[in-house]
């Protein structure tokens, strides 16, 4: 038989390690716990907290299910009334649940009216600033546009308790894919510089290239949030995702790149 004839196999992905396999069976169990139009109908905080912020269309939903491994998770908060709510997904064993993950609205949507955006911004900022469990801020910006005004804006709101270390920043630069290597670096380092005021000796920021769609930096940010939680000392433990789970997300679920709006 001519092996030239055989059809060429696909690429297989490399194996993950297994902190990324924890990290990544971790985030697969998140689950819809709750939708909140203000901060007293959020669970009163018990359970550490990491929240996804961004600007409207900078990929925060696809980074959400990517991450999780489930492709309608974070849809589920572009629902009509659900847009400019904080909406809540619980992590960990259903008996032992050990954070939340909260999803909250994509800022700058130019249709939303002042008086709406207003308000919002008041919750938003009251959230940020306030809200006792927030361990952890995961910033999405869109790699092609760097930091704009209002998500220096935003900073701004974390910033006094991103210097202190209480509440942990990881800036995913979203859609990496449509860089080329010089303008990804350049992107990086234009990140960097507009995080150099949250950067003390007691801060915990990291920034990194990703992208849903090439799966860039899927697993090191995975094993970020993981850490956040359950820091490197308690590595020891097994991670609370079924075998089964942990093998999905080694196939690479196909999460599709869809607006969703
Ligand atoms: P959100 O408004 O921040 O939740 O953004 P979405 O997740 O809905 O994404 C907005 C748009 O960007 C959609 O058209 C997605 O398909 C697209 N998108 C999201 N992630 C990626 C990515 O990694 N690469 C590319 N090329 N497009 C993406």
């Amino acid at each position: 038989m001519n092996d030239s004839l055989q059809p060429a196999k696909p690429a297989r992905p490399p194996p993950l390690s297994a902190p990324a396999r924890a990290a990544l069976g971790w985030l697969h169990a998140a689950r819809f716990l709750t939708t909140a139009s203000k901060l007293d109908q959020l669970p009163a905080g018990d359970l550490p907290e990491i929240a996804f912020v961004g600007r409207s269309n900078a990929g925060k939903s696809t980074a959400i299910n990517t991450l999780a491994q489930q492709r309608q998770l974070a849809f589920a908060s572009k629902t009509p009334g659900r847009t400019q709510h904080i909406n809540l997904f619980v992590l960990g064993p259903k008996d032992a649940p050990d954070a939340y993950l909260a999803d909250l609205p994509g800022y700058g949507y130019a249709a939303v009216d002042r008086g709406k955006k207003l308000v919002w911004q008041r919750v938003m900022a009251d959230y940020l600033e306030l809200r006792r469990a927030l361990g952890g801020v995961v910033l999405m910006i869109d790699s092609r546009h760097g930091f704009t005004p209002l998500d220096q804006r935003l900073l701004d709101f974390i910033a006094p308790r991103v210097r202190t270390g209480e509440v942990r920043l990881l800036v995913l630069l979203t859609k990496a894919d449509k860089l080329g290597k010089l303008a990804s670096q350049a992107a990086l380092a234009a990140a960097q510089a507009s995080l150099e005021g949250v950067v003390t000796d007691t801060s915990d920021v990291s920034v990194t290239l990703f992208s849903s769609l090439r799966r860039v930096g899927v697993e090191d940010a995975a094993e970020t949030l993981r850490g956040w939680i359950h820091p490197a000392a308690d590595l020891s433990q097994p991670a609370p995702a079924p075998a089964a789970a942990a093998a999905e997300a080694e196939a690479a679920v196909d999460v599709p790149l869809t607006g969703g709006r």
